[in-house]
């Protein structure tokens, strides 16, 4: 409510305020009329002489009148909303003055009481009939007292004329005022209806304005909160995502090393490896290649390449240039437009993405693995990043079964001959009975001696001596089946265990290792010399029917072979026959 009356009296000030200066822009016509009217009448209709002192009153009103409406404009710019009220009213009540006195002054001045109404009409239209009020009684004590002054000073009539005109105009001026004061009043109500509805209105369009003004910035907020949902959304789809590429990627890393500590073998785990790799990353190929000898070579170990001629290719242009700062850097590629230009061993075979990394440990490369993908575009940094994590699992299993196979060969091996040691052979000859055993088939058992070896280090020395067991040990592991088992004993005692070999074969084959080795000639930059072995033979089951026996017999027939004059072979008695071992 307080806000309709406020505005309501918004609206009114401002009306009050666009009449004003129309009234003050326009209004001159209005008493400019009045002066023409009455000259008109006066001259024209009642064909009366011009006076004078009435046209002076007439244009003295006019000129004032005008002046106001000068001093009015120019103030108007000058001053505040309140003096400019303030003036406003001053010079309102001079304007109803001068309407007044100039329908005073006209020969027809009662039917033009009307025009020094006109500017009250104008208040009580814009400031309500209340306030109009003051100005009413203004207006009428003005109009009746300038009356009054023109009928004393202009009538020609006696008292009793004077009195009744006066009285006439007096009667007339106060019904046309209160009909004017009526007609305010109706006037009033109805255009403060209006303005109370425009109010209103302009309330309601302020409020719809202030509730739109409220819906945008709800819609924004519902925006902005829809946005932050959908970023809130995307980082949960990015961080799933990524969980789920680790996991995979842990997955993956668990089966490697479950794989790494299960899979002995290195070629049955790098076959292993591969197919995770071929798994997890969807690729067209996977290849891993290991370096070998002492140019670091590449070479395929295990890929998944079926097509016998595609993975020639890729065997032959493995250790081709572009793969050098892979191989020879240790640094990772990856190529997206594959050009078979570029990669030889992608020639022909409509290869068109690719990653190489390498297989780093302590700072070698121990090789490298390939992807390759017939697909343009396939691979990303993730994926680089994911084969650089399976290869460097890979290069710790190539690093631990190389370290297992150094040990093995350290707990199994002679250092100085590469055959086998006592220890392990012992085992061996164990295991070997045991199945020869089980499998009712033969298992020889060969010992042999170097003849005079200690009059060879005297006369040789001992590192020449060193060089001997080493030439005859080459020797005799070059000319042994796979499944023979060669050791050495003691110093210079070398033994040989030959499963599925009867006593016969055995003997043969004492007989060409003896020979074998009297033609071996060793030598270095000034020395040449050779050397001659005496051979034992043992055959389970026909001459010993233990490993001991195998041993001890084998041995009393080398002893024998020593006794009847070196460089020759003996052979166990068969166990029947307990005397005398035969000469070969
Ligand atoms: P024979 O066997 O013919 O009866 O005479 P032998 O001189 O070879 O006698 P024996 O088999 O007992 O010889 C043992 C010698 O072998 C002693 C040692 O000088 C030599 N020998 C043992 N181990 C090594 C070794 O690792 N290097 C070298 N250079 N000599 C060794
Ligand atoms: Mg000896
Ligand atoms: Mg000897």
């Amino acid at each position: 409510m307080e806000d309709i009356k406020q505005d309501l009296n918004e609206i009114t000030y401002a009306n009050y305020l666009k009449f004003e200066h129309n009234i003050t822009k326009t209004g001159w016509v209005v008493p400019a009329f009045l002066i023409l009217e009455d000259l008109f009448a006066r001259r024209i209709l009642l064909n009366q002489p011009v006076v004078i002192s009435v046209l002076i009153i007439q244009g003295l009103l006019f000129c004032l009148f005008i002046g106001l409406s000068i001093f009015k404009t120019w103030q108007a710019k000058c001053l505040d909303k309140e003096n400019k009220e303030v003036l406003f009213e001053l010079i309102k009540l001079f304007e109803i003055i001068i309407f007044a006195v100039l329908a005073s002054t006209m020969y027809h001045g009662a039917f033009f009481h009307f025009a020094a109404l006109l500017p009250v009409a104008f208040i009580t239209l814009t400031r309500g009939f209340k306030k109009t009020i003051p100005y009413i009684v203004l207006s009428f004590t003005a109009q009746v007292l300038s009356q009054y002054v023109m009928l004393t000073r202009l009538a020609k009539s006696g008292t009793q004329t004077l009195i009744s005109n006066f009285a006439y105009l007096v009667v007339i001026t106060v019904v046309q005022y209160f009909l004017f004061a009526l007609f305010c009043f109706i006037w009033s109500g109805i255009y403060n209806e209006y303005a109370r509805g425009r109010a209103e209105k302009n309330i309601l369009i302020d409020r719809l304005g202030d509730k739109y003004v409220q819906l945008n910035q709800a819609k924004k907020e519902i925006q902005s909160h829809y946005d932050k949902l959908i970023e809130t959304n995307n980082q949960l789809e990015e961080a799933n995502r990524k969980l789920t590429a680790s996991l995979a990627e842990l997955f993956t890393l668990q089966q490697i090393s479950q794989a790494i500590t299960s899979i002995f073998d290195m070629n049955e785990l790098l076959k292993f490896v591969n197919d995770v790799i071929i798994g997890v990353m969807g690729v067209s190929h996977s290849t891993i290649a290991l370096c070998y000898g002492p140019q670091n070579k590449l070479k395929v170990q295990v890929s998944s390449i079926v097509d016998k001629k595609d993975l020639a290719i890729v065997s032959d242009y493995i250790n081709c240039d572009i793969l050098k700062p892979s191989t020879e850097e240790g640094r990772s590629m990856i190529d997206n437009d594959v050009n078979e230009k570029d990669y030889p061993f992608t020639k022909g075979r409509n290869i068109k993405a690719m990653i190489c990394v390498p297989l780093l440990a302590k700072g070698k490369t121990l090789g490298i693995v390939l992807i390759e993908h017939k697909m343009k575009d396939a691979f990303d940094y993730e994926n680089m990043r994911l084969l650089e994590v399976i290869s460097q699992q890979i290069s710790i299993a190539i690093e631990n079964a190389r370290l297992y196979q150094q040990m093995h060969d350290l707990a199994t091996l002679d250092g100085l001959t590469g055959a086998y040691n006592r220890l392990y052979f012992n085992d061996k000859l164990q295991e070997e009975f045991n199945k020869a055993q089980e499998g009712g088939h033969d298992l020889s058992f060969l010992i042999f001696d170097i003849d005079h070896f200690k009059k060879f280090n005297d006369t040789y020395g001992h590192l020449f001596g060193d060089q001997v067991l080493k030439t005859l040990s080459g020797y005799i592991k070059k000319t042994l089946r796979k499944e023979d088992i060669f050791a050495r004993y003691g110093g210079e005692e070398f033994v040989i265990l030959m499963p599925y070999t009867p006593l016969e074969k055995a003997r043969e084959k004492a007989e060409d290792l003896r020979i074998g080795a009297s033609q071996l000639v060793v030598t270095d930059r000034v020395i040449s010399a050779s050397i001659t072995i005496s051979v034992g033979v043992s055959t389970y089951p026909v001459t010993a029917g233990s490993p001991q026996e195998l041993i001890s017999t084998a041995d009393d027939a080398l002893y024998e072979a020593k006794r009847s004059g070196r460089n020759l072979v003996r052979v166990a008695k068969p166990k029947n026959m307990p005397e005398n071992k035969e000469d070969i």
